[in-house]
């Protein structure tokens, strides 16, 4: 017998997520070092150095449960964003957030509207609870088509809607107007899961507070991570902060530890840090520059970005793939995005950004 057959058909059918490339795994099979791995939209400063002592004086009492309610972190959250412990949720990383919000309220048979080119674990997520999913046409510039999505969320069934601001891959944008148009035009029996995993990369006139949406919006669930600005994404710690009626049934599906001690005490540290944060963003904004110039002067088409990545044009997009792995460069290929033709790449350190436009250049001259 096969086991397999044994799983749900719509398991069966899930394609699983692909990660990029980790850099021990490229430096076994290559045999190199120094390489550098632009490809997970990490953050490469690392993290907050009040995160890692934090980290270390948690360790001293591993042995113990976490705080299953997160009260500190919670609490943090709480201060910073002027709510309460009743509309928080916290995840093992944010796309433990994804999942619950598919796993609290979805069911067989009910649908779900994504965009085209999105954040792949809305479809993984929706699928696993054996929900359906409608995939939106994007713009001509590859970001979320609002309005489209609006009606294809009218039609039957639907129950929930993703939403990627900024997206990954595609790094496009939608305004705080253009989001609330959407949210306005919604029947309010619809959750809006908004992802906001690269809000701390937005430029200040772009910045908007979703959060002060709450209010009118009681479907709202709004997503975000420690992954990312944060350098925390190996410890695995996200939040979704929802009306309370939406935050209890996520925390009644959530594993009652699903965020250990050492991440709760790492995230309290790190959203205190203000100015690591901001380090962060102004080194990103730095080297998109660097990247997106560079690509530039290459004859490169390239989707303009506003979190910590580029998606650019290329043809042959596997094998340049390949040959700047050979250069000791990991990058994202973004096939499974339905972007055949296409790369992504994560904003390094100057070094790290000169390293891969200088193999790409390389590696331009040798692909054809
Ligand atoms: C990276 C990412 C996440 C989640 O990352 P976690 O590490 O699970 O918090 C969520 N959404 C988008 C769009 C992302 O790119």
């Amino acid at each position: 017998m096969n086991y397999c057959d044994l799983a749900p058909s719509y398991v069966r059918s899930i394609a699983p997520y692909q990660p990029g490339k980790p850099i021990s795994e490229l430096e076994r099979e290559l045999g190199i070092t120094g390489i550098v791995k632009l490809a997970s939209n990490e953050n490469p400063l690392g993290a907050s150095s009040a995160a890692i002592a934090a980290m270390q004086e948690a360790i001293k009492t591993i042995a113990l449960y976490p705080d299953g309610n997160g009260f500190e972190l919670k609490d943090a959250l709480v201060k910073r964003y002027g709510v309460t412990h009743a509309n928080v949720t916290l995840g093992n990383g944010s796309n433990d957030l994804l999942e619950l919000s598919a796993r609290a309220f979805l069911q067989h048979g009910d649908k779900v509207v994504y965009s085209a080119h999105a954040f792949s674990v809305y479809a993984l997520a929706t699928q696993a609870v054996g929900a359906t999913g409608i995939s939106v046409p994007a713009t001509k510039g590859y970001g979320h088509d609002l309005p489209a999505m609006l009606k294809a969320a009218k039609t039957k069934k639907v129950k929930m809607v993703f939403i990627a601001n900024p997206n990954n891959p595609t790094g496009t944008f939608l305004s705080a107007d253009e989001l609330l148009v959407f949210m306005r035009g919604l029947p309010p029996e619809i959750l809006v899961v908004l992802d906001e995993a690269y809000n701390e990369y937005l430029p200040e006139d772009k910045r908007y507070d979703s959060v002060s949406w709450m209010k009118e919006f009681p479907n709202l669930i709004i997503s975000r991570t420690f992954s990312k600005a944060y350098g925390l994404a190996g410890l695995r710690v996200g939040y979704a902060l929802s009306h309370e009626q939406v935050t209890d049934m996520l925390n009644r599906v959530r594993q009652p530890f699903n965020v250990n001690s050492v991440a709760q005490a790492a995230a309290v540290a790190a959203l205190r840090d203000v100015s690591f944060v901001k380090k962060t963003f102004e080194l990103n904004q730095r080297g998109m520059t660097q990247i997106t110039d560079g690509l530039f002067r290459l004859g490169l088409d390239y989707i303009p970005s506003y979190g910590n990545f580029v998606a650019f044009r290329i043809g042959n997009a596997t094998a340049m793939y390949r040959r700047l792995l050979e250069l000791g460069v990991i990058v994202r290929p973004i096939a499974s995005y339905d972007m055949e033709d296409w790369l992504r790449v994560s904003i390094g350190l100057e070094s790290e950004n000169a390293k891969f436009l200088h193999a790409l250049k390389h590696a331009l001259g040798d692909v054809k």
